[in-house]
C-alpha cells in the first residue's frame, strides 16, 4: 500500500506511462508538489523524459526496462489510454495504478466504453458493434444515412472516422479499416448533427471526490482541437447539466484520476457524450492558468489520493489556442521574443524534437474578464508566432 504521500522517508516518485505533454505537464504538477516522477516511453528525450533522471527509454513492452520502472515508481499512472491492458495489470501486481487497469481496459474499446455509458442512463448516439458491411448497412437502415463507422480501438485525432452518407462509402470504410494486414474491429453510430462541441474535465480521488471544471466550447479542424473557450458560451442550466452528465460518465466507469468528457450539443438542447479519455484531455489545457487547480494537478491529487484544488476559474475565463505543426523540422517556432511581447498570454512549447505538419507541438493560453477578452488576448499573441 501506499503511504500518506507526505509521510515517507523521501518524496515519492510518481511513474508516468507515455512521455508527451501530458505527461510533461503532469511532472510539472508533481514537482511542484514536491513529488518526483519516473517516465517510461519508447525513445529517449520524450518532453517528459527529458525532466527526470528515471527516464526509461525502451518502454513497457521490455520486461526489464518495465520492472526497472515499476521498481523506482511507488504508484503508477499514464498519459496515453492505448497501453495493453496487460501491462497495467502487470504493474499492478507490485504498484497502485490510477486509473485502473479494469477502467482503461473498458474504456480503451470505444463500444464497450459507449455500452457502459448507456447502461448507466448517459444519453449516447445509437451505436453497435459491426462484424461485417452488411449488419453497418441494416444499422444504417435502421438509424438512416449518415453514419459514423470508428475503429473500437487507437482511434485519436479523428483517425479511425468515416463518415458513411450510403452503402458504398460503408464498403469504403469497411475496407478501409478491416481489409488491411492489421484488422480493426469497428462500430457504427447515427450521426449527431450538433451545433456546439462541449468538453468537461472531472478529477476524482480514491475516496469518491470529485472536482468538476466548467464546461468548455471545443473547436475542431480537420478533427483535431484548435481551440477552447472557457467557460462554453451556453445558457447556465446547459452548463450544469454538461457537468452533471460527465461527473456520472466518470462514476460509471468508477474512474480514478483526472477525465476529459466529450460531449455533444443539439439544436435541440440535448446533451450526447461522445466519449471519454481515462487520463488528462487537451481540452483543459486553459486551466494551467484559468483555474485556481490544474486538471494536471488534481490528476496528481486523484491519484494519490489527496483532497482535490478547487476547480473554479479564477477570472471570469480562459482561452486556448493550440500550437499545431505547420511545417517538417525545427519544434520552435522562430519569433518567440515577438510572442512574449504580449503579457497576457501564456506560451507552452512541448519541447518535441521534430514538428510535423498537423502535430501538437504546444498551446497558448490568456485568461480575461469574457471569452471574447480571453480569446482575443490569446490569438493576438499566437498570430506574432512565425514557424
Ligand atoms: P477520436 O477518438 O479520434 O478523437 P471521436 O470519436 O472523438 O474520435 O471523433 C472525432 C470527431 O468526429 C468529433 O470531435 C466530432 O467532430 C466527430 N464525430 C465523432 N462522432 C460523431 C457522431 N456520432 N456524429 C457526428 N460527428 C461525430
Amino acid at each position: 500500500m501506499l503511504p500518506s504521500i507526505y509521510h515517507s522517508q523521501q518524496p515519492l516518485t510518481v511513474g508516468i506511462l507515455g512521455g508527451g505533454q501530458l505527461a510533461k505537464m503532469l511532472a510539472q504538477s508533481a514537482y511542484k508538489m514536491g513529488l518526483r516522477v519516473a517516465v517510461i516511453e519508447h525513445g529517449a528525450d520524450s518532453p517528459a523524459g527529458v525532466m527526470t533522471k528515471h527516464e526509461f527509454t525502451r518502454g513497457w513492452n521490455d520486461e526489464e526496462e518495465l520492472q526497472e520502472f515499476i521498481r523506482v515508481s511507488d504508484i503508477v499512472t499514464l498519459e496515453n489510454e492505448f497501453i495493453a491492458p496487460e501491462i497495467l495489470y502487470k504493474i499492478a501486481e507490485h504498484r497502485l495504478v490510477f486509473p485502473a487497469p479494469e477502467t482503461v481496459a473498458l474504456v480503451q474499446d470505444k463500444y464497450t466504453q459507449k455500452q457502459t455509458m448507456a447502461n448507466a442512463g448517459i444519453p449516447t448516439p445509437h451505436f453497435a458493434a459491426c462484424n461485417s458491411v452488411e449488419e453497418i448497412t441494416e444499422f444504417a437502415a435502421a438509424h438512416n444515412f449518415p453514419i459514423v463507422i470508428k475503429t473500437r480501438k487507437f482511434g485519436y485525432d479523428g483517425y479511425g472516422n468515416h463518415t458513411a452518407r450510403n452503402a458504398n462509402e460503408c464498403a469504403v470504410a469497411w475496407n478501409k479499416f478491416m481489409g488491411g494486414e492489421e484488422p480493426r474491429p469497428v462500430m457504427a453510430e447515427s450521426f449527431v448533427n450538433f451545433i456546439k462541441e462541449l468538453a468537461v474535465i472531472v478529477a476524482r480521488n480514491r475516496r469518491g471526490e470529485i472536482a468538476v471544471y466548467p464546461c468548455v466550447q471545443t473547436i475542431q479542424q480537420n478533427h483535431i482541437c484548435v481551440t477552447v473557450l472557457a467557460p462554453a458560451p451556453i445558457e447556465q442550466h446547459i452548463q450544469q447539466r454538461a457537468q452533471e452528465i460527465a461527473v456520472a460518465c466518470v462514476e460509471a466507469i468508477n474512474g480514478v484520476g483526472v477525465f476529459g468528457v466529450e460531449l455533444f450539443l443539439t439544436q435541440d438542447d440535448d446533451i450526447i457524450f461522445n466519449e471519454i479519455a481515462p487520463r488528462p484531455h487537451n481540452s483543459g489545457h486553459y486551466t494551467i492558468e484559468g483555474c485556481h487547480t490544474s486538471q494536471f494537478e488534481n490528476g496528481i491529487r486523484a491519484v494519490c489520493n489527496l483532497p482535490l484544488g478547487s476547480p473554479e476559474l479564477v477570472g471570469g475565463a480562459a482561452a486556448m489556442i493550440n500550437l499545431l505543426g505547420e511545417r517538417r523540422g525545427d519544434g520552435v517556432p522562430d519569433s518567440v521574443v515577438d510572442f512574449l511581447k504580449h503579457p497576457y498570454a501564456s506560451l507552452h512549447l512541448y519541447g518535441k524534437k521534430e514538428s510535423r505538419i498537423g502535430r501538437k507541438m504546444g498551446h497558448v493560453t490568456a485568461v480575461g474578464q469574457t471569452v471574447n477578452e480571453a480569446f482575443a488576448r490569446a490569438r493576438d499573441a499566437v498570430e506574432a508566432l512565425i514557424w
